[in-house]
């Protein structure tokens, strides 16, 4: 069983080590080797990348038996058995991990603490690291206090330590979750703030998580979602805020604090200007109905309105539509023909005139192999080819009688 090193020391980077077995696992080449400073992944903490004799290790995994099998991206031949070789951790994602582990430890202890919610899951992604907290109805007082509380002990410079304790030790120790493991059990401790039982890989003191920073607060069901960031990723994050921050500042030419305000008084504008346009947009529909209704053809006292639009919304179409229908004894056949060719009939009529726009509307598109209805004031469809649009509309027309 390869002797694992980052249990002693997690800021071992590089060691030498002797290889001990070479095999595949589901057509993927690894190695085994005596001792390894990679972490083969476990309590959500991802495992280890980097090199083996320059080779580079796609991830280290721990197997059935307990051995670390270090996963190859070429299987070349090169690392045989009893080789000796030099083998190389990604320092910069162990380090993250490091940071968000410790982070995590230091996080779920103060949520303890402030808000007596217990952490019962815990993932380390690649963007963000999550715990899952047993109860729901935290306030921001309680989330902020916790936030606070892990930021202080971060500050505070407490040593971390991680060692192996016997089973006596054990029992005398306030751990903050029992063991789950049989036999002796790895203990992290944050001096004087938190114990728990834990294999992963840890900073040597607080001061290296740098800052923890609490960026998201969802329910999810009984539980509570808490996702933050620690160390190099919650500076990142900042920097991508402050960017943004700059960007609305100079976008609304504004002080950060006069954003928000500056946004409001456009959403308020906005809201304004559609409402005023809308108005005019039927003012214009109404005066345009009224000039089409004293032009139209009548017969038996029914104005008979047919017009085809290519250059408008369907909105303005529409507005035209009803302020027809609110026209004496009046039917409209009215299409629209969009750019892409798209085709919408829409057959309206006043109330009284006795004619059912449902019916003659079907009756116009169904043999063009349209769709379409309604009821009797009011109907739409469709039809497949734009340039049909002028045979629907006359079908409709002679139907009418006029
Ligand atoms: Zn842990």
């Amino acid at each position: 069983m390869a002797d694992r090193l980052y249990y002693q020391d997690s800021y071992l980077r590089a060691f030498s080590a002797r290889v001990v077995e070479r095999g595949e696992a589901d057509g993927h080449p690894f190695v085994t080797l005596d001792r390894t400073a990679f972490y083969p992944g476990g309590g959500g903490q991802p495992p280890d990348t980097g090199k083996l004799a320059g080779i580079p290790v796609l991830e280290a995994q721990e197997d059935g038996r307990g051995e670390v099998l270090h996963f190859l991206a070429d299987a070349s031949q090169s690392l045989v058995p009893g080789m000796e070789l030099t083998g190389e951790i990604d320092w910069p994602r162990r380090f993250d991990h490091m940071q968000q582990h410790t982070g995590q430890h230091i996080l779920s202890a103060a949520f303890i603490q402030a808000a007596s919610a217990e952490t019962v899951a815990f993932h380390l992604g690649t963007d963000y690291t999550t715990i899952d907290l047993n109860r729901t109805g935290l306030t921001t007082a309680q989330v902020d206090a916790a936030e606070a509380l892990a930021n202080a002990v971060i500050a505070e410079n407490r040593s971390v330590i991680a060692r192996f304790v016997s089973d006596d030790e054990i029992g005398r120790l306030p751990l903050r979750r029992p063991p789950k493991a049989d036999g002796p059990i790895r203990v992290v401790q944050v001096a004087g703030f938190d114990w728990s039982g834990c294999g992963g890989t840890h900073v040597g003191s607080t001061a290296a998580v740098g800052l923890i920073k609490i960026v998201k607060v969802e329910r999810r069901g009984a539980e509570t979602r808490i996702t933050f960031l620690c160390g190099g990723r919650a500076l990142a994050d900042y920097g991508r805020k402050h960017r943004l921050t700059l960007a609305l500042m100079e976008r609304f030419s504004a002080g950060e604090s006069d954003v928000i305000p500056a946004i409001e008084r456009l959403d308020a504008d906005a809201l304004t200007l559609r409402k005023m346009l809308r108005e005019a947009e039927q003012a214009r529909a109404q005066a345009e109905a009224s000039a089409l209704w004293t032009q139209a053809p009548q017969q038996n006292s029914i104005r008979l309105v047919q017009a085809v639009y290519r250059d408008r919304s369907t909105e303005a179409v529409k507005s035209l539509s009803l302020a027809l229908q609110a026209q004496t004894r009046c039917i409209a056949l009215l299409a629209w023909v969009g750019a892409d060719g798209r085709v919408q009939l829409t057959f309206v009529s006043a109330p009284g005139t006795g004619a059912d726009m449902g019916t003659l509307l079907r009756s116009a598109v169904t043999p063009l192999g349209g769709r379409g209805g309604g009821r009797p004031e009011w109907a739409q469809g469709g039809l497949p080819d734009a340039s049909q649009v002028e045979t629907a509309l006359n079908a409709a027309r002679a139907a009418l009688g006029f």
